[in-house]
């Protein structure tokens, strides 16, 4: 077998122009790299609290704003550790006593479980579905954060963004990983309070970041919380701090600054095409080809059943057991075609292909057909 796949080459028609397929660090625009490379002898190695980085800052912050037509009261919050610190500042900064969460995967979980070890909260309510679907949401008075995720890049699901209860004063706070989603797929700002995301994946930048589009429901909970005597928060995990610095676009701590750069070109890079309906049509687009030939293939099928439920950012394919879909992501990765390998903890017999805007949909379809071809030539 090992032999067999050593000696598959993919003909220039089954190479895709770049073969980047990764969910996360995902492909970077190599002109958004050239224009870094150019800006960087007056911008990298400046000081974040000068006027060169804060008004990279500023493009970032009036650009995510813009893409998603923010009404005029929501904020733009970042700050260092991406999403994943996320879960920890929000268990600080954001759950008053307790949470919901809708779990349906690898990340929904993880930040169910950093609540779940919180010793200043309450055991969180978790509200599971099995993988390769989504929970419904439904309400639960004793909550006062419900925790979606738009994307779940490990399995492939997305779930809609939808309020479980209508939004009051005071009351209870919807708080979305949009790390997958974010500059992918469509959202209402009316259904969110606070959707926050990494920029390594539809961002095309690097990782290491956390930004948060807040609404003002959003921004009352993090600043009660900060003046609550009784609850301590570290700094480096608070929101209270990353509100009062991102209002100077700054963070609290040193940035990345390269990331920032990267991020703030591929923000206006969609917004000079309208916005997120350019990258989701885009994203859409990749989606019907990759859904479109696993559906029709012999031995592939998509590995979320509903279609509805089937993510526009990150397909899961599964293959039937006569196809090794390790052996294929070597053949792949020995031609150039990289990260189509599934998440690992799923342990399923499928590749996993992000479908991000910076993908281009007819390098999705090529992939297909390289896919297709080494099924072949594997088989013998
Ligand atoms: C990638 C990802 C994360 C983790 O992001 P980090 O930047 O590695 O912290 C969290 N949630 C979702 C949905 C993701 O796709």
């Amino acid at each position: 077998m090992n032999d067999i796949a050593d000696d598959i080459r993919l003909g220039p028609d089954l190479l895709p122009h770049d073969g980047r397929f990764g969910s996360g660090p995902s492909k970077v625009r190599q002109d958004s790299v050239e224009r870094l490379a150019k800006a960087a002898p007056t911008y990298l190695g400046t000081s974040h609290r000068k006027p060169g980085v804060r008004e990279v800052v500023a493009r970032v912050r009036e650009g995510l704003a813009s893409m998603y037509a923010l009404p005029g009261d929501y904020e733009v919050l970042l700050g260092i550790g991406g999403a994943t610190l996320f879960w920890d500042a929000a268990t600080f900064g954001l759950i008053r006593e307790r949470s919901l969460h809708y779990v349906f995967g690898e990340f929904s979980s993880k930040f169910a479980l950093a609540a779940g070890r919180a010793p200043h909260l309450r055991r969180p309510v978790v509200v599971e579905s099995d993988f390769g679907t989504h929970p419904d949401v439904g309400d639960d008075p004793s909550c006062d954060v419900y925790a979606l995720t738009h994307s779940e890049t490990s399995t492939g699901v997305a779930m809609p963004v939808v309020r479980p209860v209508p939004a009051d004063d005071d009351g209870p706070i919807v708080v979305v990983d949009a790390t997958s989603a974010a500059g992918g797929l469509r959202v209402d700002p009316a259904e969110f309070d606070v959707y926050y995301f990494s920029p390594q994946k539809c961002l095309g930048s690097e990782g290491g970041l956390w930004l948060a589009l807040c609404s003002p429901a959003g921004i009352a909970r993090i600043e009660a919380i900060a003046a609550d005597p009784d609850r301590w928060q570290p700094a480096s995990l608070s929101l209270a701090l990353a509100l009062d610095n991102s209002r100077q676009n700054q963070t609290y701590n040193t940035p990345a600054l390269a990331t920032l750069f990267l991020l703030a070109d591929q923000v206006e890079e969609i917004c000079a095409h309208g916005g997120i309906e350019w990258a989701a049509s885009r994203c859409d687009a990749s989606a019907a080809a990759v859904y479109g030939w696993a559906d029709a293939s012999s031995y592939a099928t998509p590995f979320v059943e509903d279609p509805s439920k089937r993510s526009h950012t990150v397909a899961t394919i599964d293959f039937d057991d006569s196809v090794d879909a390790a052996a294929v992501c070597r053949v792949l990765r020995a031609n150039g075609i990289v990260d189509v390998e599934p998440y690992r903890k799923l342990g399923r017999n499928q590749i996993r292909v992000a479908l991000f805007p910076n993908i281009e949909t007819e390098d999705v379809v090529t992939l297909t057909r390289a896919v297709d071809h080494v099924v072949g030539a594997l088989a013998g």
